[in-house]
């Protein structure tokens, strides 16, 4: 694999200028293929959240959505457009197909800067199973999408659906095609997770030593991990002469997911000697930014997660840890404060005030918390400090998370249970919906399924509960209780969280949580499985 290809040449993109041949632009598709896969979808108010997260961590392109695929993709791409400010707004359409074009030219009229993303398979399997479309009218759909696409911007990317398994002189013909008709980004996916580091190296030097051209375009991976292999296969593209990165913050995405971006963005940064390219991520935030996700989407990553698992940077064994405190270079090839870790710090007691629980939030970056979510987090936090003696950010983290959850039909008010060990319990949940208060009794076998129960009777549904489990959220017998629910109706899944210093409030919170998105996901048809 030749070297030379790292020689990219200077030229002007619609959207970032002068891009020197050392610059990776980092494109999140977190809220795109991420959001898609099952259980990881979000409603609007946790996409605003993320697309600001995603914002002040510095990515240069948020993938927001894919516009057509429903009136929630589309509000929620047109929102993200018009607030989130300081990156490139990235909307997904079909090449072949004017509406997908027009509806991503529309969503995104609000953004500082946008891009129209147009995709089509390129694959011999896709164009003849999927697509049924003979390769030259694959080639004209490249062109007339882009022209289209270019009326809405100048920034417009054009991708290979499953790229990696196409013909080679058919793949230079279509990115030749792509770029004669405006495309500015050409992403080679390898859609399925099937590619190795090596093609990935090679089939971006290939293009860029064939195809007409090449010179003026950022080349893009953007790679899946069924064999593990997303992040080792960017790095591969970087080497064959990509300078865009398409990835995932916790490396979400359809399977078994996508290179996870903080992954690869602390590969570039620690072995620097191998790849000498350069981000605009601030990685003191991958942290922070991974467990809002998280949070929202109720999956937390597994413990020995690179960069961002509970274990990441913990040492176990005595030689390790003995190690680590002669010389933290012994063992940690990076710091845990390069990437946000640092000591849970008792923050608060009984006698903070609001500004003091203000100043908290701000560090925390829950900075835009309207009047009422923060005079209800505060009155909440009280409630916890006069329970438990000490408050971590961590505790403050759980509610003021179940504080901006959705709970815009339905919002939990008080809880009576009554248990005797051996008998029924027997509950009293006080319910506000759509500002009406509603009362419900019910029983059922422990206090959990009674309060289960009472919202049955509340709201009667047909979902399945799939999950339901309970973490603390600290240590100490008086920590708070975090629930995840998991719902299932027809096919479609909802998780809800909840978090409180009672388990069974907590486990409440969740349901409520689960059932607020379950009527909303009612409404929203299913996108169609169109994706790069
Ligand atoms: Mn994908």
């Amino acid at each position: 694999m030749s070297h030379h290809s790292h020689h990219t040449p200077r030229f002007t993109h619609p959207s970032f200028g002068t891009v020197t041949p050392d610059r990776v632009i980092i494109f999140d598709t977190t809220l795109r293929d991420g959001e898609q896969s099952p259980g990881f979808s979000m409603n609007l108010a946790e996409k605003l959240r993320m697309a600001e997260a995603l914002a002040s961590l510095g990515v240069d392109v948020i993938e927001a959505g894919f516009p057509v695929a429903s009136k929630g993709d589309f509000d929620s791409v047109s929102q993200i457009a018009h607030h989130t400010k300081g990156v490139v707004i990235c909307g997904l359409a079909r090449s072949g197909s004017a509406k997908d074009i027009t509806a991503a030219g529309e969503a995104l009229a609000p953004a500082e800067r946008k891009r129209i993303h147009t995709f089509i398979s390129t694959s011999p399997l896709h164009m003849k199973y999927k697509l049924r479309m003979e390769p030259h009218t694959v080639l004209e759909l490249i062109t007339a999408g882009n022209t289209a696409a270019r009326h809405f911007t100048d920034d417009v990317e054009w991708s290979a659906e499953d790229g990696s398994r196409t013909e080679e002189d058919f793949l230079c013909r279509c990115v030749e095609a792509a770029i004669r008709s405006g495309a500015t980004t050409i992403n080679i996916p390898d859609t399925v997770g099937y590619a190795t580091p090596d093609d990935m190296e090679q089939i971006f030097a290939m293009l860029r030593e064939r195809v007409p051209g090449a010179d003026r375009v950022i080349f893009s991976a953007h790679n899946h991990n069924d064999l593990g292999l997303g992040v080792a296969n960017t790095l591969a593209s970087l080497r064959g002469g990509a300078r865009q990165v398409e990835c995932t913050i916790n490396g979400i995405g359809e399977r078994a997911g996508n290179a996870a971006l903080e992954e690869i963005v602390m590969a570039l940064r620690t072995r620097h000697d191998c790849y000498p390219y350069v981000t605009n991520i601030h990685t003191q935030k991958l942290l922070k930014v991974s467990r809002m996700l998280a949070t929202i989407t109720s999956f937390d990553v597994q413990p020995n997660k690179a960069i961002v698992g509970r274990n990441a940077f913990a040492h176990e064994s005595g030689i390790h840890q003995d190690g680590v405190m002669k010389n933290a270079a012994t063992y940690e090839i990076m710091t845990p404060e390069s990437v946000g870790w640092t000591r849970s710090s008792l923050v608060m007691g009984k006698h903070s005030g609001r500004a003091a629980f203000r100043d908290k939030l701000n560090t925390l970056g829950y900075d835009t918390l309207d009047e009422t979510r923060f005079n209800d987090a505060f009155t909440r936090f009280k409630d916890l400090a006069d329970h438990k003696k000490l408050v971590y950010d961590e505790d403050i983290i759980a509610l003021v998370d179940d504080e901006v959850r959705n709970h815009d039909h339905i919002r939990f008010v008080s809880l009576r249970v009554n248990t005797v060990s051996g008998q029924p319990s027997h509950v009293q949940l006080t319910l506000s919906i759509d500002q009406h208060t509603t009362e419900v009794t019910a029983t059922g076998n422990g206090p959990v399924d009674a309060a289960f129960n009472a919202l049955r009777q509340a709201f009667p549904h047909e979902a399945q509960l799939l999950l339901f489990s309970v973490a603390a959220v600290t240590e100490g017998t008086d920590a708070q209780a975090r629930t995840t629910v998991r719902l299932e109706e027809a096919d479609k899944f909802v998780d809800g969280q909840g978090a409180d210093a009672d388990t069974v409030v907590s486990a409440v919170r969740a349901y409520i949580h689960a059932l607020n998105k379950l009527f909303i996901k009612r409404t929203r048809t299913k996108p169609e499985a169109l994706h790069s």
